[in-house]
């Protein structure tokens, strides 16, 4: 499947309007349940299918047959970028080949057994999400700092100033 945008995706479009998106919300719009669990420093979080969740931790996970964990010992920003990267998976590659037994695994750099072009695309979609350009235009043009821009979008400094380096006029 072609890239996605998130406003493509009906059930994220309203929670798209204000910073910051709330991509607890997101997930649940989409059936996803998020699980926050200490891992390796070096995952970042995991796109996988109910039936591989830890039985025994006693829950049930998303409503759509999949669920996010999200590595709890990363930066909060970061655990939002990782939710966002994993809803990307789950909207644009659930179900391919190269997602293996129903799971991906993301490491800190977000590379997994999917092709760097499926990571590329899982990237873009989670910028576009936790960042819309006309959200992210409407705030900057108040004169806001970069530093200012990260804290109300909840993202980090260099996720803000990439998406910022794409402006027009910046
Ligand atoms: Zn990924």
């Amino acid at each position: 499947m072609a890239y996605r945008s998130p406003k493509t995706v009906p059930e994220l479009r309203s929670l798209m309007m204000e910073p910051p998106i709330d991509i607890f919300d997101a997930a649940n719009a989409l059936g996803l349940a998020v699980f926050k669990s200490p891992m390796e420093n070096n995952i970042s979080g995991k796109l996988v299918q109910n039936h591989l969740i830890d039985a025994s931790a006693g829950v049930a996970g998303g409503t759509s047959g999949w669920s996010i964990i999200v590595n709890s010992a990363h930066p909060y920003v970061r655990q939002r970028f990782t939710i966002a990267h994993e809803i990307g998976h789950f909207i644009m590659h659930r179900g391919e080949e190269d997602m293996v037994d129903g799971e991906v695994v993301d490491d800190q750099f977000y590379r997994s057994n999917m092709s760097d072009e499926r990571e590329v695309e899982a990237n873009k979609f989670a910028a576009n999400l936790l960042m819309p350009l006309d959200v992210v235009m409407r705030s900057y043009m108040t004169g806001k700092s970069i530093n200012e821009m990260a804290s109300l979008f909840e993202v980090s400094r260099e996720a803000m100033e990439i998406r910022l380096g794409k402006l027009p006029g910046s």
